[in-house]
């Protein structure tokens, strides 16, 4: 292609530029290569780390808004440009935005020579790549972008009403075992499914992959917000019969009542993320109405998290580990310590292990935690067996720890490292997450039992007090749960239970530890059913490893 003359004069095409640039999102440019000169639409210098919307050398000034691994590529190319040896330019790169952070740009234009034949001018017009989408052709809805626009005319008074957000339950495998392209076509089925539900003033929007969002600014109130969710799902269920059940799925719906959401959209949409999150949590196929108190239990997770984040990063600085002892039921002497995490967090608070447990578990922190409350554990095992040979340390695991970390040679190397037998070792574990079919549990379980560590069931009682997983797993020992024990030490069907379980453990070979002894009535009852270990706040509470040291040993430091 060759180029053409240019007919216009420099001001006339910065004219031009400002004339153009209100009407479009995209960014006009001119680059006059003999005055070194460059004007830009004036929104740009909003966007990008632009100087101004004008400005002379060119190469220079380039240099502090693009991308610096992209600078060189962009030289040779005004280069090129520039010497007349390229007459069409369209570039992929990045510039840099106000956050210091890349924005993928792309940048077309066309060279203007002077009737000499010389390059004058470069013209042209640069469009973000990774912007967001305003309108969506998948579903025909308006997209995220405009729900954003839509609320800015609003904000910070929005008129009174609701946001429902509603997310596909099952999309992956709508995707998975039909393929994107009918995976679209369920998102616009579903799309015509709200829409033929909403009424007038109300507005439908596409938001992220398969959610989308309905706007009520005109005074919907939540039951409304439930009954347009019902519909939705009514609608649903008909196109489901009419496309003859070739996929069959469901939604969740998260409403937040307009009146909670303070200034602006960014709260809105994570107002709504949370609601929906949660209706997901029950169980999917329902709605979920924000609440306020529940979002800032969620908040105040996500700040124990961060906290909790800092402290594995610093030498596990406010983790402790205690020790609770474990005595023989019938003599009531020491045979071990079960050893339980503490969290000491901001102003020294200390965090129960109920609420933190799940927040290292869901985060994988608990790896790392776990692997260090287990050296901890073993090389306190190893002083006490100073004073007590048979000294046994037990070590609560977390099914995270089996699936996701290579649990089995930490825990050989720890006991490697302190030089410990592995029969001083008991590891628990939770009735609860057993997982009858996976291979990778049954390696680290049979792994840890052949290295001849022993192995306890933990809670039991408080799940499915599942047979078939005491002879699938055959620990060394059931732990029963205290509040199984509470139950059982004061009704006469749970205690008879208990019996049973006692002697159905014994006669498989296993040892039963009954956890939650408290006074000495509780102990007389839990005795007569013929428990072999006893752990209790009657034998002694959790302690720290210098308490227990001098409880039991009768030594002032660890
Ligand atoms: P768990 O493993 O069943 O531990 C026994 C819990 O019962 C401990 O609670 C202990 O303090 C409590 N307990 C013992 N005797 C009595 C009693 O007589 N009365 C009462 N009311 N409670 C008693 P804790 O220390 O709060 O730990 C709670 C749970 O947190 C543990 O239950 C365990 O599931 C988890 N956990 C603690 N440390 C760790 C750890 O290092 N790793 C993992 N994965 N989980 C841990
Ligand atoms: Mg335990
Ligand atoms: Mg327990």
């Amino acid at each position: 292609m060759t180029a053409k003359i240019a007919k216009f004069t420099t001001e006339q095409m910065i004219d031009m530029v400002g004339l153009f640039s209100p009407c479009m999102d995209d960014y006009l440019y001119v680059c006059d290569f003999k005055e070194d000169y460059y004007q830009i639409s004036p929104g740009a210098v909003n966007r990008f780390l632009l100087p101004s919307d004008h400005f002379h050398e060119v190469e220079k000034v380039h240099k502090q808004f693009v991308y610096p691994e992209d600078l060189d590529m962009l030289l040779v190319e005004l280069e090129l440009l520039g010497q007349g040896k390229k007459t069409f330019h369209n570039l992929h790169y990045r510039w840099i935005g106000h956050d210091r952070e890349p924005i993928w740009i792309n940048c077309r234009g066309r060279v203007l020579n002077d009737p000499d034949g010389t390059p004058h001018y470069l013209v042209g017009c640069i469009n973000e790549i990774g912007a967001k989408q305003k309108a969506d052709n998948v579903s025909g809805l308006l997209g995220e972008f405009s729900l954003g626009i839509y609320y800015a005319n609003y904000v910070p008074n929005l008129p009174d009403g609701f946001l429902l957000r509603l997310g596909l339950d099952e999309f992956r495998d709508i995707n998975e075992s039909h393929g994107n392209e009918y995976g679209d076509y369920i998102l616009r089925k579903t799309a015509q499914c709200i829409e033929r539900n909403i009424r007038s003033g109300q507005k439908l929007f596409r938001i992220v992959a398969d959610e989308f969002a309905v706007v009520d600014f005109v005074g919907g109130t939540i039951e409304d917000a439930r009954e347009l969710y019902r519909n939705i799902k009514l609608s649903i269920l008909d196109f489901i019969e009419e496309n003859k059940y070739k996929a069959v799925y469901t939604v969740s719906g998260g409403i937040v009542d307009n009146r909670c959401i303070e200034d602006s959209y960014e709260s809105a949409m994570k107002m709504s993320e949370f609601a929906l999150g949660q209706a997901k949590k029950q169980g999917k196929n329902s709605c979920h109405v924000f609440d306020a108190k529940e979002y800032e239990t969620y908040l105040k997770g996500r700040q124990l998290l961060r906290v909790l984040h800092h402290a594995v990063n610093h030498d596990f600085e406010g983790f402790e580990v205690y020790f609770q002892p474990l005595v023989g039921a019938s003599d009531g002497r020491l045979s071990g310590a079960e050893a339980l995490l503490r969290f000491h967090g901001e102003n020294d608070r200390m965090v129960s292990p109920g609420e933190f447990i799940p927040i290292l578990e869901e985060s994988g922190l608990i790896i790392p935690v776990g692997r260090w409350a287990l050296r901890q554990a073993v090389d306190a095992c190893k002083e006490w067996q100073k004073y007590l040979p048979e000294f046994k340390v037990n070590v609560n695991l977390s099914y995270v720890q089996v699936l996701k970390s290579r649990v089995l040679s930490d825990i050989k190397g720890i006991i490697e490292e302190f030089g410990v037998r592995p029969s001083s070792v008991c590891i628990e574990l939770t009735e609860s997450g057993y997982l009858e079919e996976s291979m990778h549990f049954d390696k680290v379980w049979n792994g840890l039992k052949d290295y001849g560590i022993l192995l306890a069931l933990d809670d039991f009682g408080t799940g499915y007090s599942n047979l078939h997983c005491l002879s699938d797993l055959q620990p060394a020992y059931i732990k029963m749960d205290r509040s199984f024990m509470v139950k059982a030490l004061s009704r006469e069907y749970e205690y008879r239970l208990l019996v049973h379980t006692v002697d159905m453990a014994h006669s498989l070979g296993l040892h039963v530890c009954m956890e939650g002894i408290e006074t000495k009535e509780e102990l007389a009852k839990a005795r007569e059913a013929e428990p072999d270990y006893i752990q209790g706040f009657l034998f002694g509470r959790p302690c720290s490893r210098a308490e227990f040291n001098r409880k039991f040993f009768g030594e002032e430091t660890a």
